[in-house]
């Protein structure tokens, strides 16, 4: 099963290509017949000691040279020195404006190459081949590229849409359970935000072996997330509006993840706690839900913080400085019902405070 979704932003058209085993045939798509003189790749260190030989023969199909750049595990891979080291690998080797970057890895590999596609000579063709979950349902589309700086994540960065993408869920087969769970919670959201079936779709992850879930619905789910995103992207592709429904569970995630100082807590972990207490939020200020869908997958999640570790005031602090702030007050994407996202403006600390506890008794 092949499934090939059209995104269209204001400056460009693109195509995301689903499916198993279908990197060769969307190479072919998207690459000339002709052979290009050289293709430059950055590839996710992990990524690569489990399936270079079949991305090098996929690749070399194409061209007469192959330029390598392994990118090390972790968030120390998106800062401005190794941005810079990518710098002198492409310009070094030469790069020419329409040589085209392929940058293969999860949202740590995509956001640094799509910023270093972006960046270099004002822009080079990004071909987008995400290897997790997350990068493949999230990160991959919708164009935000960038590195870190001390003062925060994601503080240095561009808009940028690649040519484009191609999510082949072989790559899953080698990708550690956490890395799966973090997928799982940006699933979860849009199937909060924009479509029960996902909740009953996603019911595939509960049997834990998520290796062996059902491909094609598999397939199914990372086409349905994309569609959603990259809807919501064509119509609001700078974050002025609805954009922000993608943030739903976010501000308290952020908040999580930088009390825990982004090493005792993952994205994902942080960010199904965070939709709890947005949930909670939403009902403390007015919304009643009849079922609550995110209560199966709670036992999927297991944390390393504990609540002791963690002050109130410490969290909604973090919240007051999260970068997507623009006034002083704290806006929420809450939920009306499910599938009905609203940007709330809460000023009673006590309501957040309270909302917090869903949150944090999981811990
Ligand atoms: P995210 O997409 O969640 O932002 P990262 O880019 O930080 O994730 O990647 C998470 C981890 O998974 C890293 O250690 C990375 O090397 C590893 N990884 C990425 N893709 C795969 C894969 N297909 N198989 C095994 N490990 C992978
Ligand atoms: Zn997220």
């Amino acid at each position: 099963m092949n499934r090939k979704i059209h995104v269209r932003t204001q400056s460009h058209q693109y195509s995301a290509h689903v499916g198993q085993n279908i990197l060769s045939d969307a190479l072919e798509a998207t690459l000339p017949s002709q052979s290009i003189d050289e293709l430059f790749v950055l590839i996710d260190d992990n990524v690569f000691e489990h399936h270079w030989p079949e991305i090098d023969m996929a690749l070399q199909a194409h061209t007469n040279q192959l330029l390598r750049m392994k990118v090390p595990e972790g968030e120390k891979s998106k800062s401005v020195e190794f941005w810079s080291e990518v710098m002198d690998f492409l310009l070094n080797n030469k790069v020419r404006r329409n040589t085209p970057l392929i940058v293969i890895g999860g949202g740590v590999t995509g956001d640094l190459g799509g910023f270093a596609a972006a960046t270099a000579l004002r822009g080079l063709p990004l071909i987008h081949i995400p290897t997790t979950l997350l990068a493949m349902v999230d990160s991959s589309i919708g164009g935000k590229t960038g590195v870190n700086h001390d003062a925060g994540k994601n503080l240095i960065g561009s808009f940028y849409q690649p040519e484009t993408v191609i999510a082949d869920t072989r790559f899953l087969d080698t990708l550690p359970e956490r890395e799966w769970i973090n997928g799982l919670s940006e699933i979860l959201k849009y199937a909060a935000i924009s479509d029960q079936n996902i909740f009953r779709q996603a019911e595939i992850f509960l049997k834990k072996d998520f290796k062996s879930a059902d491909p094609v619905v598999l397939i199914e789910l990372i086409t349905t997330c994309i569609k959603i995103k990259a809807d919501i992207v064509e119509q609001d592709e700078f974050e002025g509006g609805i954009r922000a429904y993608l943030n739903f569970g976010h501000t308290f995630a952020h908040a999580l993840e930088k009390a825990s100082r982004y090493n005792t807590i993952s994205h994902g972990e942080a960010v199904f706690l965070g939709m709890l207490a947005a949930k909670n939020l939403s009902e403390l200020t007015g919304s009643n839900f009849a079922e609550d869908y995110l209560d199966k997958f709670r036992s999927l999640y297991t944390y390393r913080v504990s609540k002791e570790n963690l002050s109130l005031d410490e969290l909604t602090q973090h919240m007051h400085s999260d970068k997507k702030r623009t006034g002083k007050d704290l806006n929420f994407v809450l939920l009306k019902e499910w599938q009905h996202p609203v940007v709330k403006t809460v000023k009673d600390i006590q309501l957040i405070h309270q909302a917090w506890s869903a949150a944090l008794n999981e811990l």
